[in-house]
């Protein structure tokens, strides 16, 4: 058996086009132009990447683009009057302030100020109270788009078996609550968890979140279950040129799995759509209180 091969750009390309048509018909029924504003403290090349896609694809989708730049030496004050600034901006639907941030930055502090309701990351604590009582709300992105991938190859997921890698904030606690959502039997294993290999193969649905290069190993996959690699980690291949792996053996799951999303090209396209799809929401209400 080799599985299906999850195509992680196609699907978000998809939506990103689905979304596109909702932004123009949002616009010409309501007068309504979504706006995403990206905030970025100090120079980090991966940051720096991130945050040009997001813009040159939040532009792409019909939405208005926002950029604020600020040198690493911007003090939380500083960060925190542009939060302010942005909370206020009628424009400005969506709020999202680049992680990491300088260390003399409170992390916590700066994502408590954003507007719940522009909150796109989904981060702030109002949307994690929300996401866990099954409220509506803005739910972090890459775990939407792990979700996503996993319905497109089995629509319904109620009942399945779901094994969650890592409890990181970001990840792995947001994707088991959305799994729950979907009515599955969730378990998150993490890095005290005795026996990882056989809580894995319990799996009818496993999401890999761990940042090990390929510490899921075939024989730990269940024959015909549906696996989620979020992982992605940078390793020197034979010829030293380094390479992106994910949290999960490719290519010894690949022969043993009902389907696979590779990397790249699996969860990660996902995550900049699932953030366009958090802003049309913003802008569009749905998530509001009332
Ligand atoms: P994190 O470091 O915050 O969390 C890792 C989790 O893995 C922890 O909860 C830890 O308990 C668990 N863990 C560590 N070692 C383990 C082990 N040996 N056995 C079992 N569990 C173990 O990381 P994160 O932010 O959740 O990210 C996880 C991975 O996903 C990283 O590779 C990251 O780059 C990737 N990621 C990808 C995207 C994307 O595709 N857009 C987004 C976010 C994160």
């Amino acid at each position: 058996m080799t599985a299906e091969i999850i195509d992680g750009k196609a699907i978000a390309a998809a939506l990103r086009a689905d979304i596109a048509r909702r932004v123009a018909t949002l616009k010409s029924r309501h007068g309504v132009t979504p706006g995403l504003a990206v905030v970025l403290v100090g120079e980090n090349a991966a940051s720096e990447v991130y945050v040009r896609n997001k813009g040159r694809q939040t532009l792409e989708a019909g939405m208005t683009s926002f950029e604020h730049r600020l040198p690493a030496t911007a003090s939380e004050a500083d960060v925190l009057a542009i939060v302010a600034r942005l909370n206020a901006d009628p424009k400005v639907h969506g709020i999202l302030v680049q992680l990491p941030l300088p260390p003399h930055i409170h992390t916590e502090v700066v994502l408590r100020a954003i507007d719940p309701d522009k909150d796109v990351d989904g981060f702030h604590p109002i949307n994690v109270g929300k996401l866990s009582i099954g409220e509506p709300c803005l739910a972090p992105c890459t775990p939407t788009g792990c979700v996503m991938l996993a319905k497109t190859v089995q629509p319904k997921l109620a009942g399945l078996e779901a094994v969650v890698i890592g409890r990181s904030t970001i990840v792995g606690k947001p994707v088991a609550q959305l799994l729950l959502r979907e009515d599955c039997t969730v378990t998150i294993a993490h890095s005290r968890t005795r026996d990882l290999a056989s809580v894995v193969r319990r799996a009818d649905l496993v999401i890999a979140a761990v940042g090990r290069p390929e510490i899921v190993r075939g024989t730990w996959i269940k024959p015909g279950s549906i696996v989620i690699d979020v992982g992605i980690n940078r390793i020197a291949s034979v010829d030293g040129k380094p390479r992106l792996v994910g949290d999960v053996a490719y290519d010894e799951a690949l022969v043993v799995a009902r389907a696979i999303t590779p990397v790249p090209g699996g969860v990660g396209p996902m995550t900049i759509a699932c953030l366009l799809q958090n802003t049309l929401q913003a802008a569009a209400g749905v998530n509001r209180a009332g």
